[in-house]
């Protein structure tokens, strides 16, 4: 038998996910956004899912062709654009649609023989000074680009970095707004944080204008199952599915007297008598080895905490509210360390991620290539 560790991929879980993202902005069209090999649920097996979309936004040229032999012949966004010149002929002959981000990028373009002009995503630095033209040279940039041959339409693009707390968007809205102002084409600024919590917001002052939402939605993680901006919102609130499971099961018990101790540097000692699992995953599967005593997981459905310090291979678990509640646990019991129980129940990745002080993009992530994954509805 295999070690008793799993990865499971919902299917429905990433529909009704890109369904709810399209509630939310129900006039623009929706990249939805597969990298990192979306976001570690693997492009082949998240894309049944998520073929709903109207593109797939993405980073790496190898993705992009993982997209195109899937069959799928509609619009492809590589979201950094290209990184040297012979990569636009991959774009030429895959039809890919790019971001640029500076001028080397137009350079690169400038010199390109192609038959068919290329779609480009003209990125605006409205703040967060990672990628893209400062204001002051985003309408010369445009300018340069719209009169090359190799290029058809330039979509007006950026990205926000807050879209998810405190300080919002409203900064980079205004100058995005500014600098465009006057300038032809169609325009995506949101991922998921800006379409869950900023979609409906004006983006022109006429009152029946472009929204937020605008022409394109760019959403990742909430099509994933995780929540943006939690802990103020969890999966819950924005009535978002997980769409990664990573359960495991029991492969030890062991019944503790008080003042016993769990792992490595005894870091856990038990305050009375009490039963814990040995669960079979651990921090080479990707679950977090920051994790500390009280990280939520569920066993049987049932929901308890991890006791001691994540090893390699095994994580500790509290056993004593399911004898609690009068349920039977031992080897070979079902372990949630996120995602869906077979019950039913729920354990956000995000909770996972915030005992060890991340988000849940890193853990879906960072799930490791020796862990079994399967595909379910
Ligand atoms: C990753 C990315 C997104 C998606 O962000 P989420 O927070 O996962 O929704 C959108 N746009 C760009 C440019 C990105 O790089």
């Amino acid at each position: 038998m295999p070690r008793p560790i799993l990865a499971t991929i919902h299917t429905q879980a990433l529909r009704h996910n890109l369904s709810r993202m399209r509630e939310c902005a129900p006039d623009a069209r929706v990249w939805a956004v597969v990298k990192a090999n979306a976001y570690g649920h693997g492009i082949e097996r998240a894309f049944d899912g998520l073929r709903g979309a109207d593109g797939f936004a993405l980073l790496d040229l190898q993705e992009a062709e993982r997209v195109r032999e899937l069959g799928w012949r509609g619009p492809i966004l590589l979201l950094e654009g290209v990184f040297e010149a012979r990569d636009l002929e991959l774009c030429s002959r895959l039809q890919l649609w790019h971001t640029v981000h500076c001028d080397e990028q137009i350079a690169m373009l400038a010199t390109h023989k192609t038959h068919q002009p290329h779609r480009i995503f003209l990125k605006l630095n409205s703040g967060m000074n990672r990628l893209g033209f400062a204001p002051a040279r985003y309408r010369a940039a445009w300018a340069r680009l719209n009169a090359l041959p190799q290029v058809d339409e330039i979509t007006l693009m950026t990205h926000f970095s807050d879209a998810d707390g405190q300080a919002g968007i409203a900064a980079q809205l205004d100058v995005f707004k500014r600098v465009t102002a006057d300038l032809p084409g169609e325009r995506t600024l949101a991922n998921s944080a800006a379409t869950l919590r900023h979609a409906g917001e004006p983006l022109d002052d006429s009152a029946d204008g472009l929204r937020v939402a605008a022409d394109w939605i760019r959403p990742g993680i909430a099509v994933y199952g995780s929540s943006p901006d939690f802990p103020s919102h969890d999966i819950a609130h924005w009535r978002l599915q997980p769409t990664m499971t990573l359960s495991a099961r029991l492969i030890a018990t062991q019944d503790l007297q008080t003042g016993d101790c769990v792992g490595y540097g005894s870091s856990f000692r038990a305050p009375q008598p009490m039963r814990i699992g040995v669960v079979a995953c651990g921090y080479a599967d990707g679950y977090p080895r920051l994790c500390p005593t009280g990280t939520p997981v569920l066993v049987n459905g049932v929901r308890t905490h991890t006791v001691g310090r994540v090893s390699m291979d095994m994580i500790t678990v509290d056993l004593e509210p399911l004898a609690a509640a009068g349920m039977p646990t031992g080897i070979g019991s079902e372990v949630t360390l996120w995602g869906r129980s077979a019950s039913g129940a729920v354990l956000p990745i995000d909770e996972v991620a915030a005992a060890a002080g991340t988000v849940g993009y890193e853990l879906m992530c960072a799930l490791a290539p020796r862990v079994p994954v399967e595909l379910a509805d």
